[in-house]
């Protein structure tokens, strides 16, 4: 499968399938994104949370393709009022949408929605774990802190192949700890997202590379540019 990272924690997965994963489609407004909006046309927007950049264009972008948005229950009352083609989940809980199964699980952040003027109740932030067809599982951390089910539920239970974590500080993990989330949660293969869009969050991506060598030198650090494909493949990584 190809991974695309659109900048932020934003990226578009394209299974071999060709079913077109949107996650966190902060566009229009992220600096590090030079996509157009109409570019993307995605089958299915994963939402982590509310806060505007993850919420970013997905509106616009469902509204223009017909693509559900998952996310919590409390967005999805949030989307169903607009009118808002939406599949409501919560922490725990799958569902599957053309042959990929698609599962909720923690994030240790909030999640008010702040895209409109009134800010509206957005449930728990949330970061998702995607299970292909093939048995390969890809999870989306959204934005957290570091905590202990990293290692005992999402690490030795639902065991991702490749994981996208955050490092940009501030709001979220710095390299540090997510360089021992990394370890924890035990991919092949580690993105770090979430950094270098906004002066808060300016990190070398290399600190986080070099403290996951340290801790656990199997696990294989892909940095990327925004708007750069990956093709992730768990079978050119030995066990
Ligand atoms: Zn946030």
């Amino acid at each position: 499968m190809e991974i695309r990272w659109l900048g932020h924690s934003a990226f578009e997965i394209i299974s071999d399938d060709n079913v077109k994963i949107l996650i966190d489609p902060f566009i229009s407004n992220n600096p590090a994104c030079q996509v157009p909006v109409e570019d993307l046309n995605p089958d299915i927007i994963l939402l982590t949370h509310g806060h505007s950049d993850h919420f970013g264009d997905a509106l616009e972008i469902s509204n223009n393709t017909n693509a559900p948005i998952a996310c919590i229950h409390e967005i999805s009352l949030f989307l169903a009022k607009q009118g808002i083609r939406n599949i409501s989940v919560n922490i725990g809980g799958s569902f599957i949408f053309r042959n990929i199964k698609f599962t909720m699980l923690e994030a240790k952040h909030s999640s008010d929605i702040d895209i409109v003027e009134e800010i509206v109740p957005g449930g728990s932030a949330a970061s998702f774990l995607i299970t292909f067809e093939d048995g390969t599982k890809i999870f989306h951390a959204g934005d957290t802190g570091l905590f202990s089910d990293m290692k005992t539920i999402i690490g030795e239970i639902y065991k991702p192949d490749l994981a996208l974590v955050p490092i940009g500080d501030k709001f979220t993990m710095g390299p540090f700890e997510a360089a021992l989330a990394s370890m924890w949660l035990n991919p092949k293969a580690v993105i770090p997202m979430h950094y270098n869009t906004f002066p808060p969050i300016e990190q070398d991506p290399a600190i986080f590379a070099n403290f996951v060598s340290q801790f656990n030198p199997n696990i294989d650090v892909v940095v990327m540019n925004p708007d750069e494909y990956f093709e992730f493949n768990p079978e050119n990584y030995q066990d």
